[in-house]
């Protein structure tokens, strides 16, 4: 069954896609995973990144990217409509960064300890907010999660006090 049926996108199938950047790459530092796989006339992405990273000949195109360019600053992460865009940092021993997009209650603060959820919405584990902005409505959270969970978490939620 494809992410078409399902709902949602497997690792196996965003390799198949070329949509992974390779492990050496990820290991250097935060770079960006674009988990859009649909041809939909979209392009934001192309023009909100200031280091012209993310490349697209036509506007339904699968957005593809530098990932020599990319520096992982995450600005295109709470900028993408369909919630798309995560930043991955496996430069750390022992952890690894993760930047999602957030648009729930309550507010995400550094330093808050978090559920970790999978594509499903799934709980895997828990993780530590290091970082949160905000863009609109829209947060991006960098979140500290076990190193072997990083193309597992794609999701937080933060239990009521
Ligand atoms: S993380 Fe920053 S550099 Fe990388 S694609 Fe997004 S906006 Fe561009
Ligand atoms: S902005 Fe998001 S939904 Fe639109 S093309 Fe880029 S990654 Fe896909």
């Amino acid at each position: 069954m494809s992410y078409k049926e399902k709902g949602y996108i497997t690792p196996e199938e965003l390799e198949k896609l070329g949509l992974l950047p390779p492990r050496e790459r990820l290991e250097k530092g935060p770079v960006v995973i674009a988990e859009c796989p649909e041809e939909i006339p979209c392009n934001i992405c192309v023009h909100v990144c200031p280091f012209k990273a993310i490349k697209m000949d036509k506007i339904y195109e699968i957005p593809r990217i530098d990932w020599n360019k990319c520096i992982g600053c995450g600005v295109c992460v709470p900028q993408c409509p369909g919630q798309a865009l995560f930043v991955v940092d496996l430069s750390k021993p022992g952890q690894a960064l993760i930047t999602l997009p957030y648009e729930f209650l309550p507010r995400p603060e550094k330093g808050m300890r978090v559920k970790l959820l999978n594509r499903q919405g799934k709980p895997v584990g828990e993780g530590v907010i290091v970082k949160a902005w905000q863009h609109d409505r829209t947060w991006a959270v960098t979140v500290s999660v076990p190193k072997d969970k990083w193309l597992e978490v794609r999701a937080i939620w933060i239990p009521e006090k």
